[in-house]
């Protein structure tokens, strides 16, 4: 009887333990995805960019002489048909870690194997099972370091090869059309701007990682903070959606530690960010919607989004010119520089006074990158209200901050029109990209300030100190 591959956020063929399996067991696979609440619930762009990966992991599967089953409902009740139309007697999948899919997971999981089904879950998705880093005393890391020193010695599993032909069932169930599910409705204007920067699929992945193992890793420790430059994997799309496992880029990093190349431990360190998130997820779920510090409840944020300076951060016309190019990457590209992040988190939360959560939000919605941990930690430490969090009265200034690591203006410059003779393709491409309410255009004046960096800096600390906790 066949075996059913439950794929998820993990849409490749190399090291994929769950696959692998599958194929070994010698019977047949369907591989199989379903359009439940999880993709409803999607941000546009991530919805999007979800909809091409699935097209182009079908296609992949179509070259191993398989294909992709594509089901909407219910996925505990789309397994279940799937189980009596093909007569499967096992279900594998790779394992999430957000509480919606730990829930769904185990539930179904659970009811099963009452059935007698061999429903099966695999690792993939991370390197560490966030289960198995314990502090001394038995309790989990809040603090990124000490998380770092207990991992980074630890053996990682070597990546899986690729199976080979998938052995096809008898017969092949019925699937939904990718087209029907509409993946791409919220993007409007957007999709054919960002299109041209996505990298999809799993051979671009791995390209882009042997490309970044042979060239920039060597400087990574400097490039990384660059926004002007190519400085860095740019592969948070890829593992987003599993196009890549982590595995992968561990071991492709410490093949370029032991030849002495600079940057790989920094790199590394940055594989285990991502890791650390999730540990923090599964421990503390409340990571994702509520402040980890539940002191901060007090603070007064805003989160009125009709708010003019809200609706400025969004439309990237805060005046200020680290800030606005880095909204704009994002509505261009679909990603945004690390550095970017931290700026534009630290003016909303701070100079604005607005709630993370309504960054997070707008990052879920634009980000072709969008990962639920770490969105999460990301905006928490910006704004202070995260564990191992920049200190609320650290604010960046981000016109300092442009001067140091944008110098010569290259990233301000390819993402700002307003005010140059001739401004930068990308720049450009952002007016087709917005939605025409916004009423914005490339010889508008470029605006003065929603808030001065000094003025937004003294009532962020006086509102601090005052706070009451
Ligand atoms: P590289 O510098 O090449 O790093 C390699 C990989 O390490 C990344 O692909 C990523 O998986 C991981 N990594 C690097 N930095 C971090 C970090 N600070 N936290 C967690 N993992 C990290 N990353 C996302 O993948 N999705 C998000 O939705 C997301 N939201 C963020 C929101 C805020 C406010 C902040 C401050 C950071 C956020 N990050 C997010 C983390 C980070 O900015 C991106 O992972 C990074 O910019 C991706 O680019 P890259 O792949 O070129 O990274």
């Amino acid at each position: 009887s066949p075996v059913l591959v439950w794929f998820r956020r993990d849409l490749r063929l190399s090291d994929h333990p769950a696959l692998s399996a599958a194929a070994g067991s010698g019977r047949p696979v369907i591989p199989v995805f379903i359009h439940d609440d999880q993709v409803t619930g999607l941000g546009a762009a991530p919805k999007w960019r979800l909809g091409l990966g699935l097209e182009h992991f079908a296609q992949s599967l179509g070259e191993k002489d398989s294909r992709l089953i594509l089901r909407r409902g219910n996925a505990r009740e789309e397994l279940r048909r799937l189980i009596s139309e093909t007569g499967a007697a096992a279900v594998f999948w790779t394992r999430l870690y957000d509480p919606d899919a730990v829930a769904r997971d185990s539930d179904i999981k659970s009811e099963l194997k009452d059935e007698g089904i061999d429903a099966r879950s695999f690792g993939g998705h991370l390197m560490f099972e966030p289960w198995t880093v314990e502090t001394k005393t038995g309790g989990y890391y809040k603090v990124y370091t000490p998380f770092w020193n207990m991992v980074k010695s630890r053996d990682v599993e070597p990546p899986l090869s690729a199976p080979g032909p998938l052995k096809a069932p008898e017969a092949w169930p019925d699937s939904d059309a990718l087209a029907d599910w509409n993946l791409a409705a919220a993007m409007q204007r957007g999709a054919d701007v960002v299109r041209p920067y996505v990298r999809l699929g799993e051979q671009a992945a791995q390209a882009r990682l042997g490309g970044f193992i042979s060239g920039i890793v060597e400087n990574y420790d400097k490039t990384r903070d660059l926004p002007g430059t190519d400085g860095t994997s740019g592969l948070s799309e890829n593992l987003s959606l599993g196009e890549i496992s982590p595995h992968q880029c561990w071991h492709a990093g410490q093949r370029a530690r032991e030849e002495g190349k600079k940057g790989a431990e920094t790199f590394l360190k940055e594989l285990v960010w991502r890791e650390f998130a999730y540990h923090l997820m599964h421990h503390t779920p409340r990571i994702l919607d509520g402040n980890w510090k539940e002191d901060w409840d007090a603070f007064p944020w805003k989160t009125d989004e009709r708010l003019s300076e809200i609706k400025a951060w969004k439309q990237g016309r805060t005046g200020i010119q680290f800030v606005d190019a880095a909204m704009r990457e994002m509505y261009v590209t679909g990603r945004m520089h690390n550095r970017g992040r931290m700026i534009v988190a630290s003016y909303l939360t701070k100079h604005l006074m607005t709630h993370w959560k309504v960054g997070q939000a707008w990052f879920e919605h634009c980000l072709i990158d969008w990962d639920p941990a770490s969105n999460a930690m990301g905006w928490q430490w910006s704004a202070g209200s995260g564990p191992d969090a920049t200190p609320y009265f650290r604010v960046f200034n981000p016109v300092t901050q442009l001067d140091k690591f944008d110098r010569n203006r290259a990233y301000a410059g390819r993402w700002i029109a307003e005010g140059r003779s001739k401004p930068s393709v990308e720049a450009l491409s952002y007016f087709d990209a917005i939605p025409r309410r916004w009423h914005m255009a490339p010889d508008d004046e470029y605006p003065a300030p929603v808030v001065p960096v000094d003025e937004g800096r003294k009532k962020a600390l006086s509102a601090y100190e005052n706070r009451g906790f």
